[in-house]
């Protein structure tokens, strides 16, 4: 019955599935904030004039993508990504007038209504890095280098690091007419989309997956041949700082990304490892159009965006289940439990992890359950130890067993994480 299933695209990330999710999400976290990044949380859903805007009429997220919903007057929308709302909240909160330059790391659900598809979601989850309020090209090679450095440090599989430039508004319109003359006498080959893509985004003609089109795109003219001296110096400079910093990358021509507002440098991560079409881990590149676009200031912008549940399914080794729990309490009998209650708050206000039964099962029962919950120990309480106030705390994986004073079972000579 589909009120009992979760929508098509969306899903349950369940107990056993979160142990690799925390992993990433944690070490991401830490790696963002060494390269000096500061969390920014922005609304789930914004206006959603602010994607049109931001993100470009012309493309498949805001042609048919998204999820948007009226209130009164206004349309709304989820959040299909998060670069725009960042951008919108530098510009909100007018950063560029106090210190314009501004990094910030975000994490969480994103929502585009994309045909279903391995790998392919329609909640799913990203994280990233923004670095607005500078030109410079050596900042577009540290936040390449941090994205190679977490997904290499995360043991993703097969990890592939690739960049190219897509020049700027100086350059890239003659470019793009070159690429449309270029294109048109083969436009019957074409995909549907890419003869779409030929009248409105011929740049994205370039990274069709479609097999034909993929084929002719390596032959069409490169954005590289066709820089303007400042974009090609910028690209020289990133290229240099990249191999000064001895990241693992290779140049591949064939890269522009999905959305308009990208300038010069382009990035993607991918792992091949994956399988299927959809094995692109993230990217990224230079935004310095998107914040005068949405009536900001002209002050430069670099990011990256990687799919969180991609990496997790990129991981290579399993990662071991962390020890459920510290301890599991057993009441012996039924005066005991009232003990054993008082018992587990003691230890969990310590800092322990622990559990009980509520259920009246018998001791047998309650031993199976610690057993099942991958408890460390059993602390066992009953009426001849009820009397003299101790409890026997049992290491279930050796059976040493030895007697613990009431008192004493929350300090760490007690059940600490270590001793028996
Ligand atoms: P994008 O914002 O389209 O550049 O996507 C950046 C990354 O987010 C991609 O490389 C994917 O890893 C991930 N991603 C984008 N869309 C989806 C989706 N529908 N399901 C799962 N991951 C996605």
């Amino acid at each position: 019955m589909a009120l009992l299933q979760a929508p098509v695209g969306t899903r349950d990330l369940l107990p056993e599935e979160l142990a690799a999710w925390r992993h990433v999400e944690g070490r991401s976290r830490d790696w963002f904030e060494r390269y000096g990044y500061q969390e920014l949380r922005t609304p789930l859903f914004e206006y959603a004039d602010l994607f049109q805007r931001g993100i470009g009429e012309v493309t498949d997220i805001v042609e048919k993508e998204m999820y948007t919903f009226s209130r009164g007057e206004r349309l709304y929308a989820l959040r299909p990504e998060q670069t725009a709302s960042i951008v919108r909240a530098y510009i909100e909160h007018d950063w560029a007038s106090t210190r314009r330059f501004r990094k910030f790391w975000y994490m969480g659900p994103q929502f585009r209504h994309e045909r279903k598809q391995r790998h392919r979601y329609r909640q799913f989850y990203q994280m990233g890095v923004e670095a607005i309020g500078s030109t410079s090209p050596t900042v577009d090679a540290e936040t390449m280098v941090l994205a190679w450095r977490l997904l290499r440090d995360l043991g993703v599989r097969d990890l592939v690091t690739e960049l190219n430039t897509i020049g700027c508004a100086a350059c890239r319109p003659a470019f793009r007419e070159r690429l449309r003359e270029a294109t048109i006498p083969r436009q019957a080959e074409l995909c549907p989309h890419c003869q779409r893509r030929l009248e409105r985004n011929v740049l994205r003609l370039l990274d069709c997956k479609e097999p034909g089109c993929a084929a002719i795109a390596r032959e069409l003219p490169r954005v590289v041949d066709h820089l303007c001296e400042g974009c090609g110096a910028h690209f020289d400079a990133v290229r240099g700082a990249l191999d000064a910093l001895a990241v693992e990358y290779r140049v591949n021509p064939l890269i522009v990304r999905g959305l308009d507002y990208y300038s010069r440098t382009v990035c993607e991560f991918s792992s091949p490892g994956l399988g299927g079409s959809q094995n692109a881990l993230g990217g990224g590149g230079r935004y310095d159009g998107l914040l005068p676009l949405l009536g900001g200031p002209d002050v430069g912008a670099v990011g990256f965006a990687l799919g969180t549940d991609r990496i997790v399914e990129a991981l290579g080794a399993p990662l071991a289940a962390p020890p459920a729990m510290d301890a599991y309490v057993v009441a012996v009998d039924e005066e005991s439990r009232r003990d054993c209650l008082l018992l587990a708050e003691r230890m969990r206000t310590a800092g322990l992890s622990c559990e009980l039964d509520h259920e009246g099962r018998s001791l047998q029962k309650q031993l199976r359950q610690a057993h099942r919950l991958g408890a460390l120990r059993s602390v066992v309480v009953g009426p001849e130890e009820r009397g003299r106030r101790v409890a026997r705390v049992k290491v279930m994986e050796t059976g040493e067993e030895r007697e613990v004073a009431f008192d004493d079972l929350a300090r760490p000579e007690g059940v600490a994480p270590r001793g028996p």
